[in-house]
């Protein structure tokens, strides 16, 4: 519970910050900072590489969960 007679430093302050995901560096940036032309903040993240490296990461996982499962059910086929 916060005292109302009790002073902070001037100096405190407080932001948002937001970091990307996709980054291997999890660099926190205020988001005050952010240009509106940041493809991050619009449509353009399309075009970014690190967006487009994710999603290809993404899209490889999940196409070796369905070879896995269909292995999986492969051999239940099998069995029964
Ligand atoms: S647009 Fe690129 S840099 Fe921005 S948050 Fe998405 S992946 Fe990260």
């Amino acid at each position: 519970m916060e005292d109302a007679n009790v002073m902070t430093c001037p100096y405190l302050t407080e932001v948002t910050m937001v970091f990307c995901g996709a980054s291997p560096q999890k660099k926190l940036i205020p988001t005050d900072r952010i240009s509106t032309a940041s493809a991050c903040e619009g449509d353009g993240f399309n075009g970014c590489a690190l967006y487009r490296e994710a999603l290809s990461r993404a899209l490889h996982t999940i196409e070796e969960l369905e070879t896995e499962l269909k292995e999986v059910h492969g051999k239940k086929g099998v069995q029964s």
